[in-house]
C-alpha cells in the first residue's frame, strides 16, 4: 500500500449520509485500499448547477496498492454500484468520487487529471481537504493552501454538518 491519495466525496440525492458511508465501505472493502483519515461532513450549497438540493461533502485519505488509473476505475465502479447516473453536468448525484491527489503526481490523461483540476476553486473540497491534509505546502501550486482557501469567495456555502468526532451538528434531514 505504497501510494497515498485523497478522494472527495459528494452526494445530494437519496439518503446522502448513507451514500457517503456506503461509498467509504465499498472503497475500503477493496483489498488494496486502506482508509487513513476522513474529514468531518459538510453541508454545501450546489455550485455550477444551482437548481438542486444541498450536498453533503467530505474528503478521505487512503493508502493504496492500486495505480492512479486503477483507483479511478474503482471509484467509477463504486459510483455505478451506488446508483450514480450521469445526466446533467454538475447536476444531482447519489455519489461523486473524485480523486484529488495521488502521491505528488501530476497526471494528465484523457480519463484522469490529477490534481483534480477544479479542486482549488471549490470551497466544498478545500475546507474538508485542509481539515485532514496537514502538508500546508501543496506541490502543485507555489503558495500555501491556506492562502488559496482564504481567497475563495463561496466559503459561507460550506457548513459543518457532522463533526469528525461523530457529534451531530444539525439533525440529519433526508428526503
Ligand atoms: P467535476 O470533475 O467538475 O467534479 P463531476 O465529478 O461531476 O465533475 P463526473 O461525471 O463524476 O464529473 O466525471 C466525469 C469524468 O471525469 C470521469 O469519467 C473521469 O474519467 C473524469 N476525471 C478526470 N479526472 C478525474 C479525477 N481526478 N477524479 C475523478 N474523475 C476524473
Ligand atoms: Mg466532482
Ligand atoms: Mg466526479
Amino acid at each position: 500500500m505504497d501510494n497515498s491519495a485523497f478522494i472527495a466525496l459528494g452526494s445530494n440525492l437519496g439518503n446522502r449520509y448513507d451514500n457517503l458511508t456506503n461509498a467509504i465501505k465499498v472503497l475500503t472493502n477493496h483489498s488494496e485500499i486502506n482508509l487513513v483519515n476522513s474529514s468531518s461532513i459538510y453541508e454545501t450549497d450546489p455550485v455550477g448547477y444551482e437548481n438542486q438540493d444541498l450536498f453533503l461533502n467530505m474528503v478521505i485519505e487512503i493508502q493504496t496498492a492500486l495505480s492512479a488509473m486503477e483507483l479511478l476505475e474503482t471509484c467509477l465502479k463504486a459510483e455505478l454500484d451506488l446508483g450514480r447516473k450521469r445526466e446533467i453536468r454538475w447536476g444531482p448525484r447519489t455519489i461523486d468520487l473524485d480523486i484529488l491527489t495521488y502521491n505528488q503526481e501530476n497526471i494528465e490523461s484523457e480519463k484522469l487529471i490529477v490534481p483534480h483540476p477544479r479542486m482549488l476553486e471549490r470551497a466544498f473540497v478545500m475546507i474538508p481537504f485542509l481539515e485532514i491534509n496537514h502538508d500546508s505546502k501543496f506541490w502543485a501550486i507555489d503558495k500555501p493552501l491556506e492562502a488559496s482557501l482564504n481567497e475563495l469567495a463561496n466559503k459561507e456555502g460550506v457548513r459543518i454538518w457532522k463533526r469528525k468526532n461523530g457529534e451531530d451538528v444539525f439533525e440529519p434531514i433526508e428526503s
